[in-house]
């Protein structure tokens, strides 16, 4: 049994209206039915699930075969009478070789496979394995609490400070989004954004990050320069829904946030789901005033002719470049053409991951004017913050001992 399952549906239904959802549904089952074998049977479970029977395969290379046709197959854009879209999808396979399964039994296999699948990020297919299922439950009892967790207060952002390289003068702060889960205590934003963002609560919690970080930047201007600024990361989710425009522009009135402290993070994904979509987003923010930073640049798969067409302000060095500085020669001269890049393009650089006072060595003479990594500071509450500003204190790195412990070292 295949148990299919598009990927970005919600979003294609958010960006180009339900009747092109429903479009994409109708010609996705049309499209499966051609992929399928004589003798197999296809159904619609439910929104866009879908399940295919398989009644006679020798093993479960023979699923495999086919799950890997169907990817393939719904990998080419779908035409429908106002737009084209690309979607993928991920399959879960589950069978009764060896194993009494019920029906519901299977179906149960199947979905639980679906899910791991789509855990490791979608567009791919995997097989239903006994261990697998007891990870799927801790997913959905998180995802449960996940619904929760802001209404009960067991979510905060963290402020990790964005400082000049040659100085340490602090310039803002990226904000990053962390869940004390009541049981299983922190939850790392690896595992947090990917179950935002399959249950569907990125855009609730995106915004939740954004209202936060405007009105936390309200509250230390007063203490620091007036271009203190703050950088919030957006998913790729949040930046395809047609809301989101209107989301910024009303959380900066409601917050009275100047739009040039505010930045948005994405990465080259955005680029990846719809193309004309981000240029008309991008387009948009920068005419709000609001600055964009391409995160973990250098590890995307996003052409570079993007950075011509897309109204860009800021790339991020991704953090495994500076690592393998003064180890790998290569990293570099990666490091140094993107400065390149950049500066000829007239965009900055902000190198992430600076970790040693070596690495802040190698990347100022890289000509990284700004830069963030545990070695000036790691991410701190908000309220931390606050007390660093009041005191005067704006130069990382910090004595550490001052730092532990709230001491005001001059
Ligand atoms: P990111 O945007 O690349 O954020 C920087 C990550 O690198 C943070 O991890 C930060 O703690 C870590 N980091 C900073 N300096 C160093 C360093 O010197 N060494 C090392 N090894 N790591 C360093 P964190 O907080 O675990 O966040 C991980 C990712 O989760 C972020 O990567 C971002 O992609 C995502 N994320 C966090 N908050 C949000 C949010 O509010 N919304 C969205 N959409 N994604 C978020
Ligand atoms: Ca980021
Ligand atoms: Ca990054």
């Amino acid at each position: 049994m295949l148990f299919v399952d598009l990927d970005r549906l919600k979003t294609v239904n958010d960006t180009h209206g339900h009747a092109a959802g429903d479009e994409l549904l109708i010609s996705a089952g049309r499209r499966l039915t051609g992929l399928i074998r004589p003798g197999d049977t296809l159904g619609r479970l439910s929104g866009d699930e879908f399940v295919i029977l398989c009644e006679d395969l020798e093993d479960i290379e023979a699923a495999a075969t086919i799950a890997a046709r169907l990817l393939t197959g719904l990998a080419h854009p779908f035409v429908l009478s106002a737009t084209s879209v690309t979607i993928t999808a991920s399959i879960g396979i589950a069978h009764t070789q060896g194993r009494d399964r019920t029906p519901e039994e299977l179906l149960d296999d199947a979905d639980s496979a679906m899910y791991q699948a789509k855990r490791e990020g979608g567009n791919r297919q995997q097989v239903f394995d006994p261990q697998l299922k007891t990870v799927t439950d801790h997913h959905s009892e998180l995802e449960r609490d996940l619904h929760r967790a802001a209404a009960r207060g067991e979510l905060h952002t963290a402020y990790q400070p964005i400082v000049t390289t040659a100085d340490g003068h602090v310039t803002g702060f990226e904000a990053l989004l962390r869940w004390d889960h009541p049981a299983h205590g922190p939850i790392p934003p690896a595992t947090l954004i990917p179950l935002a963002e399959q249950s569907g609560l990125i855009q609730p919690l995106g915004t939740w990050v954004l209202q936060r970080a405007c009105t936390d930047l309200h509250r230390w201007q007063p203490h620091s320069a007036p271009q203190l600024g703050v950088a919030v990361n957006v998913s790729a989710h949040q930046l395809m829904s047609t809301r989101y425009l209107d989301t910024v522009s009303d959380v900066i009135d409601a917050t009275q946030t100047d739009p040039r402290t505010l930045t948005l993070e994405i990465t080259e994904s955005a680029f990846l789901a719809d193309e004309t979509r981000a240029l008309t987003v991008l387009t948009e923010l920068r005419r709000l005033g609001v600055k964009v930073a391409l995160d973990d640049f250098g590890t995307g798969y996003a052409a570079l002719n993007y950075l011509q067409k897309y109204p860009v302000d800021i790339l991020k060095v991704d953090r495994s470049f500076v690592a393998d500085l003064g180890a790998q020669p290569a990293a570099g001269v990666i490091i140094g053409a993107i400065v390149q890049l950049a500066r000829g393009l007239g965009m900055t650089v902000i190198a992430e991951g600076v970790e040693t006072a070596a690495q802040r060595q190698l990347v100022a003479d890289l000509g990284c004017t700004f830069s963030q990594g545990f070695y000036f500071a790691k991410a701190m509450p908000a309220q931390a913050i606050t007390t660093m500003l009041s005191r005067g204190h704006t130069r990382l790195p910090r004595p550490s001992d001052a730092t532990a412990t709230g001491v005001a070292v001059l």
